[in-house]
């Protein structure tokens, strides 16, 4: 029995698990193995005690009462589960045990003890903690999801309350949009709405445009305050409001009742629909600007060209304007005569060119380019052809480059000068025959006063002498004269000819100091060395305008000065320049000393005598030659007067 005792003591001993016996009524722990002692960290010595004082502890858990319970009734499988902090090798661990309870019995089946047996559940219950806990995590995740529809919708919500008000506020805005555009508008703007039509906004400009009162507008129907016009624009507007199309109006013509007083006016202006979600007009938006001040104008301004065409026309002149890029070409019905092309006929720009007379119309066309790149101002006569009458009309065009409508043409006016011409080639031939009568007497005159000369130097009487040799210089200078007017007459009636021959102009610039150093004796002259020259010209006429230029230059300083005479060749032009230390000329006058008999007034011009012909001879003679004539000069100080002429160079005259 002994051994059979111990076997079972061994057998509880070996038992990892708390395993004990609380036996009696009293319940006194007869058994406990060292793993029960261990959970209550009690040792041996309570064996033999009451669990209830052995283990006050627990007294007041629910395990005396089930230890109780069980040994009162003998229920079996009574269980409950302890946690329990202990120590395995130094290490701290929560052991959870399952507490089952059986009740012990004799052989009468009496119930003796209770029998305690713990297993280890901690396993099972850490993967039940982990099973909830999973639980409690996918339920945390699904509440996570949730939480963010939540939010999603709260988002959404919170997006659409802010569209919404937006949405408000742009239509509060657009209200006080319309509002502050009618106000704002610079021009006359008016919103009517309603059956019957009132103004629900209104502009002052547009008040008055109208002439009348806000108050009128605000409290009275729109075409009640607008009577005056209502047959002839509620129509319209009505329309607009039927079919949702709006109505433009350019400067109608209108009578108006302002601030009481009936006025005519001229306004432009639209019916523009206001239009709902359905297109349906449910409002016009009126604007309005008064261009009466235009019109007037306008019209003020046909009345002004009218009168100025009529104008024009009774003077002979005729008006023209020259596209520079298209080479556009706009007449007025006048001028078309003077090409003569009949008024309805169109003339091209190059018919118009074409028409110029041949010795004209390069220079023409040279003087047009000019106009057209450097802005300079156009004025020429010339001979037109007429296109199917063939007759010569003289005409002065005088033209600028203006801006017309926006594009820049040259813009002037064409006037018949035929018949002045005609008054001057008149004039002309009386000069010429007149300084060609006077010529020869003048001729002979010389010839007798130079033989008087001879005979008087052998006498010895200078008193006679020296005044046949005035009267001699005075002969001279009246040949000058007559011969200059001669000059001119042949130049205009296109008598003067241009003899075209190569020489050099080195040799005719050393003739004529060889000449200036016998003749002038007042003035000391310096000529320049010149190199060989080549030009094709007219060797006589070039010698007049470099002598023309030299006596000038004699006649217009002080004896005793200096002149210097230079030709040299730059690039393709010879340049010829006789430069004076005299009175100079005044800039306004450089550009018209060139002009047919215009002389410079002041007084140091009284002394001297001229008809204002020599320069304007010698720039004719140059401007035949393609060459170009100028002066450069400081007022009081001396002037420079140059020309240039084409160089013929050795490769070209070889060709
Ligand atoms: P004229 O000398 O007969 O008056 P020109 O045609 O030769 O006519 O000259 C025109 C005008 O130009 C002159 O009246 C004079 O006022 C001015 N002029 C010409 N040459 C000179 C010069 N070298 N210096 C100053 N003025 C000049």
């Amino acid at each position: 029995m002994k051994s059979a005792e111990s076997l079972y003591e061994r057998i509880v001993e070996a038992s990892p698990y708390p395993v004990y016996l609380c036996s009696g009524e009293d319940l006194v722990i007869t058994v406990a193995n060292n793993a029960a002692l261990k959970v209550w960290g009690k040792d041996k010595s309570i064996l033999g005690m009451r669990f209830l004082h052995a283990l006050p502890e627990h007294t007041e858990q629910s395990l005396i009462t089930l230890i109780q319970e069980v040994y009162d009734s003998g229920k079996a499988d009574q269980s409950i589960k302890n946690s329990v902090e202990l120590l395995f090798n130094d290490e701290k661990k929560i052991v959870i045990y399952n507490y089952n309870f059986q009740a012990m019995r004799n052989e009468l089946g009496s119930i003796t003890g209770v029998l305690c047996f713990a297993t280890d559940v901690t396993n099972d219950e850490l993967l039940e903690v982990n099973a909830s806990n999973e639980k409690l995590v996918s339920s945390n995740e699904e509440l996570a999801v949730a939480n963010e529809e939540l939010i999603d919708i709260q988002e959404r919500m919170r997006e659409q309350a802010i569209e919404k008000q937006v949405a408000l506020d742009r239509l509060k805005a657009q209200e006080g949009n319309i509002k502050n555009m009618v106000n704002q508008a610079p021009v006359g703007m008016c919103i009517v709405q309603g059956d019957p039509l009132y103004a629900v906004e209104v502009n002052d400009i547009f008040l008055n445009l109208i002439g009348k009162t806000r108050e009128e507008l605000s409290v009275n129907p729109f075409w009640t305050v607008n009577a005056e016009i209502a047959v002839h624009y509620e129509p319209i507007i009505n329309n607009v409001f039927a079919t949702g199309t709006s109505f433009h109006a350019d400067e109608h013509e209108m009578m108006l009742i302002r601030s009481g007083k009936e006025e005519i006016v001229n306004v432009d202006f639209v019916y523009e629909p206001m239009l709902d979600e359905q297109n349906k007009a449910y409002a016009i938006m009126i604007v309005g600007i008064d261009v009466t001040d235009k019109v007037v104008a306008r019209k003020k301004l046909q009345r002004a060209e009218e009168s100025l065409r009529l104008a024009m026309e009774a003077a002979g002149l005729g008006s023209f304007s020259i596209n520079p890029a298209t080479k556009e070409f706009k007449v007025s019905p006048s001028m078309k005569t003077f090409f003569g092309v009949d008024s309805n006929e169109s003339i091209s720009f190059e018919t118009a060119i074409n028409q110029i007379h041949e010795d004209y119309r390069s220079m023409v066309v040279k003087n047009l380019e000019a106009v057209f790149t450097n802005n300079t101002k156009f004025d020429m006569e010339y001979p037109i052809l007429g296109y199917s009458d063939g007759q010569t009309r003289w005409v002065r065009a005088v033209g600028r480059m203006q801006n017309v409508d926006g594009t820049e043409a040259l813009t002037g006016v064409l006037n018949d000068i035929t018949e002045k011409r005609k008054d001057e080639e008149r004039k002309n031939d009386f000069i010429g025959m007149v300084s060609h009568e006077l010529k020869t007497p003048l001729t002979s005159m010389r010839g007798y006063v130079q033989m008087l000369l001879l005979k008087m130097r052998k006498q010895d009487d200078e008193f006679v002498v020296s005044s046949l040799e005035k009267t001699n210089t005075q002969i001279g200078k009246m040949t000058t004269m007559i011969n200059g007017f001669l000059n001119v007459s042949r130049l205009e009636s296109g008598k003067i000819h241009i003899d075209h021959k190569l020489f050099d102009l080195a040799q005719l610039v050393k003739e004529t100091e060889e000449e200036s150093l016998n003749t002038i004796s007042s003035h000391k002259i310096i000529f320049a060395p010149v190199e060989t020259t080549m030009v094709n010209a007219d060797r006589d006429k070039i010698g007049q305008v470099i002598n023309n230029l030299i006596s000038n230059a004699v006649k217009y300083s002080v004896a005793g000065t200096t002149i210097y005479v230079a030709c040299v060749t730059v690039g393709t032009r010879a340049l010829i320049s006789v430069r004076d230390e005299g009175m100079g000329i005044k800039p306004q006058d450089a550009s018209k000393i060139f002009e047919r008999y215009y002389r410079v007034e002041g007084t140091q011009m009284f002394s001297i005598s001229g008809f204002g012909i020599g320069l304007y001879l010698c720039a004719e003679i140059i401007h035949r030659h393609e060459g170009e004539i100028w002066v450069d000069s400081d007022f009081g100080r001396g002037s420079t007067f140059s020309f240039s002429l084409p160089v013929v160079s050795p490769e070209t005259d070889q060709a």
